[in-house]
């Protein structure tokens, strides 16, 4: 694992980890011949799900947010490479998307299809997830332990629907937390809503986690002078990843970690366009 180097982060050690969460997340949501998800026109998870279709052979449609705009933006210009079949509704409609009407509609027109909720967060996802701490421990382990003398103490994670994050937090080890850094601004529902997902995954929630509220920068998809820098500067993407570090810094600095403690930050998604 790699260290992020950032001269205020004090006698605090941050570790990146690279995992493709949306990946992940699917894994235990495979097995039907028919996926329909939602998504915005540049949604890592719409990726991500037409790229599973492909690889392993199930059809995908991708209902996106919004008038359909061509050319194809890169991002649904690789879905539709991968075989998804794209289909659009209007903002009002898509608001609307987890109503009985909208999905009865959706089901109507696109016969038997297993439907996966924006952003992928389920119940199969937060297990997925929870299979990367052990991961973790492993790597940490095997190339970190002998500089720092033991294991990490904090997993952290950026937070858009909050499956990672709940799933991390349901595969910890005992003694580790689990800190999740919200990319939306005003995002205090989150916490009943990884809440309810590890309910929803195991019957019940752990106490092991919590989620930032402060370091949305102006809220999804905003971004502030000093957070493209700070992403340009260590090569990250901005929507989730920098604003994760960021706010692991500026915690860092704050006293927000114990002296010495060892984080390990999840650098999630994969690079796009692919590098
Ligand atoms: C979707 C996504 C997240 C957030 O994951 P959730 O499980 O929705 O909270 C974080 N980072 C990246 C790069 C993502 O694409």
């Amino acid at each position: 694992m790699e260290e992020l180097l950032d001269t205020d982060l004090g006698s605090v050690r941050v570790f990146l980890k690279r995992d493709d969460n949306k990946a992940r997340k699917l894994r235990y949501n495979l097995g039907h011949p028919r996926v329909l998800t939602f998504g915005g026109a540049y949604s890592g998870h719409i990726r991500a799900v037409a790229a599973a279709g492909l690889r392993h052979g199930f059809a995908t449609i991708g209902v996106i947010r919004g008038e359909e705009r061509l050319p194809l933006n890169p991002s649904l210009a690789y879905a539709a490479s991968c075989g998804m079949t794209l289909t659009y509704l209007d903002r009002e409609t898509y608001r609307r998307k987890n109503t009985p009407e909208v999905e009865a509609a959706l089901r109507e027109r696109w016969g038997d299809v297993l439907i996966l909720p924006e952003g992928g967060s389920n119940a199969a996802a937060v297990r997925g997830c929870a299979e990367l701490p052990p991961e973790i421990d492993a790597e940490f382990a095997a190339e970190c332990e002998a500089g720092t003398g033991g294991a990490y103490d904090v997993v952290c994670c950026p937070v858009g629907t909050g499956g990672t994050l709940a799933g991390i937090a349901a595969g910890l080890p005992a003694g580790r937390r689990a800190l999740g850094f919200a990319v939306l601004k005003g995002a205090g529902f989150l916490v009943d809503e990884v809440a309810r997902l590890q309910r929803e995954a195991y019957g019940r929630v752990w106490d092991n986690w919590s989620i930032d509220l402060d370091h949305h920068f102006g809220g999804y998809a905003r971004t502030t002078p000093e957070l493209r820098a700070f992403a340009a500067r260590h090569g990250v993407e901005e929507v989730y990843v920098a604003k994760m570090l960021l706010g692991i810094v500026s915690r860092a600095r704050g006293g927000g970690f114990a002296p010495g403690a060892r984080v390990v930050a999840v650098v999630t998604g994969e690079p796009f366009p692919p590098r």
